[in-house]
């Protein structure tokens, strides 16, 4: 678990909130449709898929696989360790998410993956995927 710099703290949107404060309790929170029945990702108040605007939200096991992945060798913020990973992640539930690698090797296509949490100080945590036979 790293912390960071406190001017990188996630902005609270509030579409965003339930999806903070679920990775502050250890949960991976996502809205969901109530139309179609199914999660998605970024959150909003409309689904992408069917245009319904009955959005609630789930806790997602947070088990998923790689799509890509990138390695940034540039520091953008004060406070960043480079280099670092990003991975893209299709969770087994459907959404697709940018986020974090916590793994201490390079991510593969297709690796199985799990979600963990990252304080990131006061109190504002963001979930980060690792390699799921890790967990
Ligand atoms: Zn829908």
């Amino acid at each position: 678990m790293t912390t960071h710099d406190a001017r990188r703290l996630p902005a609270r949107h509030p579409e965003d909130v339930e999806h903070l404060d679920g990775a502050a309790r250890g949960e991976l929170r996502l809205p969901f449709c109530r139309t179609c029945g199914r999660p998605f990702w970024p959150a909003g108040p409309v689904c992408p898929r069917d245009f319904s605007t009955d959005v609630a939200w789930l806790t997602d096991p947070g088990r998923g696989t790689v799509t890509s992945w990138v390695r940034f060798h540039k520091r953008y913020y004060d406070g960043d360790a480079v280099p670092y990973v990003v991975v893209q992640v299709t969770l087994d539930s459907g959404p697709r998410l940018t986020t974090s690698w916590t793994g201490a090797d390079d991510p593969r296509a297709g690796e199985v993956v799990m979600v963990s949490f990252r304080h990131l100080g006061r109190g504002a945590y963001l979930p980060e995927f690792g390699p799921a036979d890790r967990h």
